[in-house]
């Protein structure tokens, strides 16, 4: 399945659908208002420019959050040097939503998260 940015420049191919979808509500997240699928490097391709940001105020922060440098939609997150670098992250709100339906959908709790561990989740899970 492919996604893009909302003027193109940037698309997101997939080999698979994700098994489930994060809604997390993290400063970073919620800001950029990105709804996460998680995947190994090997099954994603980015095709295009993207411009990408870390967290400031982290001594070792996990992600570079991308972007299209042209119409600054998020586009997905890869590992930095800091955590494991066999899982990366694509923002689904680039996809079609009716081909997302049917996928879990989780809400972890990302700003009550100390940087380190697995997350709580803040809500019951729903169905996409
Ligand atoms: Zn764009």
């Amino acid at each position: 399945m492919t996604g893009t940015c909302h003027c193109g420049a940037v698309a997101i191919i997939l080999a698979d659908k994700p098994e489930y979808l994060f809604d997390c509500d993290c400063s970073n997240c919620s800001k950029h208002g990105s709804l996460w699928g998680y995947f190994a490097p090997a099954d994603v391709r980015v095709s295009g420019e993207t411009v990408s940001y870390t967290h400031p105020e982290r001594e070792r922060p996990s992600s570079n959050i991308h972007f299209c440098g042209t119409c600054g939609c998020t586009t997905h997150w890869s590992p930095t040097v800091h955590i494991s670098q066999d899982m990366m992250g694509a923002n689904m709100r680039l996809f079609d939503s009716e081909e997302l339906s049917g996928i879990p959908l989780h809400f972890p709790d990302g700003k009550g998260w100390s940087g380190q561990g697995a997350f709580g989740m803040r809500r019951e899970s729903t169905i996409f």
